[in-house]
């Protein structure tokens, strides 16, 4: 018998069986007992936000996937998490480089998501893990492979752990209330390719491989703009955009706190 435990979170008791083949009683969970050989995700920071709250009770059976919309790193992100005022949270966020940077814990309840509704179940927040991706969100920045694959290690130890199925998987524009308010994750974004892999390891196979678009020429992903619409006010584009009403602050300064006029476009920022 061996006890490993991951960062204090999910412990694990598994158990080497007459043939070898290790099984796993796992606490906390769903109460299931079953077959693990899925090896949890390498966590390279653990950065905790405050910016989170109480699940009451309730299982996780959800993932929902964001990208961050800026150019700063994971880490950054996680620091930017910290400050309460920003009253944004997700329990991971994965960095280009393939980092994952833990926020919050599995058990408790981040604020990534926002009004939302999944499968007609609201406040998805409280059934479900976050993941933000870091990513600008223009459909053009592409995600690198040792990013997306580390997206793809991180949702099969999920699944498997809280045993999600992948079709609880979501982008967060697909759950994001009122419908086409949310953008992430990016056009570019191959979800399909992240559970096709995440289904490869819970099968016990290899990851298929990934081939991430190359960048266009001449592409500036520090030039980010977006056109006005009718009722957008910073507040509302910091949450659209950013997932958090304060970055509204951001954008207003980026644009000299001009009014926002639908149908012209403003500068959005690409840095906290
Ligand atoms: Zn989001």
């Amino acid at each position: 018998m061996r006890l490993t435990t991951w960062l204090g979170v999910a412990t694990t008791v598994v158990i080497l069986g007459a043939c070898g083949a290790p099984s796993a009683i796992r606490t906390p969970g769903v109460g299931a007992v079953r077959a693990q050989s899925v090896q949890p995700p390498v966590i390279s920071a653990q950065i905790l936000s405050p910016n989170f709250d109480d699940r009451k009770g309730s299982p996780v059976t959800a993932i929902v996937l964001h990208h961050t919309a800026v150019l700063s790193t994971a880490e950054q992100t996680a620091r930017f998490f910290q400050d309460p005022k920003v009253k944004v949270s997700s329990h991971y966020v994965v960095d280009r480089t393939g980092e994952i940077v833990r926020c919050v814990p599995d058990a408790q309840r981040a604020w990534h998501a926002g009004v939302s509704s999944f499968d007609g179940q609201g406040d998805v927040n409280t059934y479900s893990v976050g993941i933000e991706i870091s990513n600008v969100g223009d459909g053009v920045e592409p995600y690198p492979s040792a990013q997306v694959k580390s997206v793809v290690r991180l949702v099969a130890w999920l699944a498997s752990t809280y045993q999600v199925p992948l079709t609880r998987v979501a982008r967060h524009r697909d759950i994001a209330l009122p419908a086409g308010r949310k953008k992430d994750t990016s056009d570019n974004f191959d979800e399909a390719y992240v559970l096709k892999a995440a289904q490869a390891i819970l099968d016990g196979q290899n990851m298929p491989a990934y081939h991430p678009k190359p960048v266009p020429d001449g592409y500036d992903p520090t030039v980010q703009v977006h056109t006005v619409r009718p009722g957008d006010t910073y507040e509302s584009l910091g949450d659209d955009f950013y997932d958090s009403p304060a970055m509204g602050a951001a954008i207003a300064r980026e644009n000299d706190h001009r009014k926002l006029v639908p149908g012209t476009l403003i500068a959005l920022p690409v840095t906290y």
